[in-house]
């Protein structure tokens, strides 16, 4: 039974060749916004496979636009393989963006795929079978970058929802178009360029460039805000909270959790440390004192280090007995440590203990541990000792 063939209808204020040249434009000033992105963020090649994913779309665009005037198997053909790969290309994208390692040859698979199908005379004869296949790829990268982006949501970003929904709708369009190839009234040949899907095709491509471009490129720099703000909140020896991320969150954690005890930790005679083994070593009890103490302390814990061998814990839900205890046992651990290797180096550490009382500031509690500690280093270091549990006024 013959499909049957539609006379071109020129779609109202929708002139295709326009919308191919706009299509085509935008797609490169896009392809620019990608590369001018990657100038500035290097470390990010996903903006590289974005850029160059446009830029070959743009190309393609040129191809299937020049329909016609061109010889069929450059415009029908490579121009097809070209817009395949720039879908294969915007996955292979989101790949690189989410650190998955993926051979870049998947990205071209489908364009080659199907520019081998072509080779079939049954095949490249008809136009139902040439849009479903192309469709079919097209769609698979846009749901495929949709899953990769989706499967990385453990990265809180809030551009995140918007990347995937951008690539769910814009594979939509292509899977729709696979039964429409085959169901809806063909364009005639020659005039396939004026039809109505090309120009739905067109206005569909500008909106997904314009919106990847913005996406995409909001998600790189999301990230590398959020890296900066984790960056400015860590320790960059220990890798544990700085002083500033600490005070930031015992301050919210004061504010809303009863039972809360500060132990502060003071690193005994670290300067003759430093002095007899070299800062490297000093620097490796640094680490090692972290390890011990986020090993051996409670889960429900806030650990950081507010400088030099000084070291904070605010424990959430604890007794001066509990609080007590913690400390007391991360005392003795880090008493316990013998490195082989240095038999001299020992190694000890002083605790100042504070219980929150009602209505507790951080900084009047840290005043406290503060002057618990002043003891525990006068009493001869190596011990805790506990503020005392009643609220004074400084
Ligand atoms: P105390 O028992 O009274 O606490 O004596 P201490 O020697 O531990 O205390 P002091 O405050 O005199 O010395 C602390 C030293 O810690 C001085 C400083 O050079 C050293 N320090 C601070 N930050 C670092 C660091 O990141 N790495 C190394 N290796 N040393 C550090
Ligand atoms: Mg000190
Ligand atoms: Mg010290």
């Amino acid at each position: 039974m013959g499909r049957r063939i539609q006379e071109t209808t020129p779609v109202p204020g929708l002139d295709p060749a326009t919308l191919l040249i706009a299509s085509c434009a935008t797609t490169f000033l896009v392809c620019v916004q990608f590369f001018v992105s990657w100038r500035q963020h290097p470390d990010s090649p996903c903006l590289g496979y974005w850029g160059v994913a446009h830029f070959i779309g743009s190309l393609a665009s040129v191809g299937l636009a020049m329909r016609g005037h061109i010889p069929n198997w450059i415009s029908i053909g490579v121009s097809n393989v070209v817009m395949i790969s720039a879908y294969g290309l915007i996955w292979r994208g989101v790949g690189s963006f989410e650190g998955r390692r993926r051979h870049p040859a998947w990205a071209v698979a489908g364009g080659i795929a199907w520019g081998l199908l072509c080779l079939i005379p049954e095949f490249y004869g008809s136009i139902a079978q040439r849009v479903a296949v192309a469709s079919t790829f097209a769609a698979l990268y846009c749901f495929g970058g949709a899953w990769d982006f989706w499967r990385g949501r453990g990265e809180p970003l809030a551009s995140r929802t918007v990347a995937v929904g951008l690539l769910v709708v814009y594979g939509v369009c292509y899977a729709v178009r696979v039964p429409a190839a085959f169901l809806a009234p063909l364009p005639r040949p020659e005039a396939a360029i004026a039809s109505y899907w090309v120009a739905v095709l067109c206005l569909a491509a500008m909106l997904f460039s314009i919106a990847s471009a913005f996406t995409f490129i909001g998600l790189v720099k999301e990230r590398a805000e959020r890296m900066q703000s984790v960056a400015a909140r860590t320790d960059s020896l220990t890798g544990i909270a700085n002083r500033r991320a600490f005070v930031e969150t015992a301050d919210r954690l004061l504010a809303t959790d009863s039972g809360t005890a500060l132990l502060l930790f003071d690193l005994d005679r670290f300067k003759a440390i430093n002095d007899r083994f070299g800062h490297e070593v000093g620097d490796a009890v640094i680490v090692g004192f972290c390890a011990v103490a986020t090993e051996t302390l409670p889960t429900r814990t806030m650990f950081g280090r507010l400088g030099g061998e000084e070291f904070a814990c605010l424990l959430i839900g604890a007794t001066p007995a509990s609080a007590m205890l913690a400390a007391e046992r991360v005392r003795r651990t880090f008493a316990a440590v013998a490195l082989p290797d240095m038999p001299d180096l020992t190694l000890s550490v002083s605790v100042g203990v504070a219980v929150a009382t009602p209505d507790c500031d951080f900084d009047r509690l840290l005043r406290r541990a503060d002057e618990a500690l002043y003891v525990a280093k006068k009493g001869g270091r190596d011990r805790v000792e506990m503020a005392e549990y009643v609220l004074r006024v400084a």
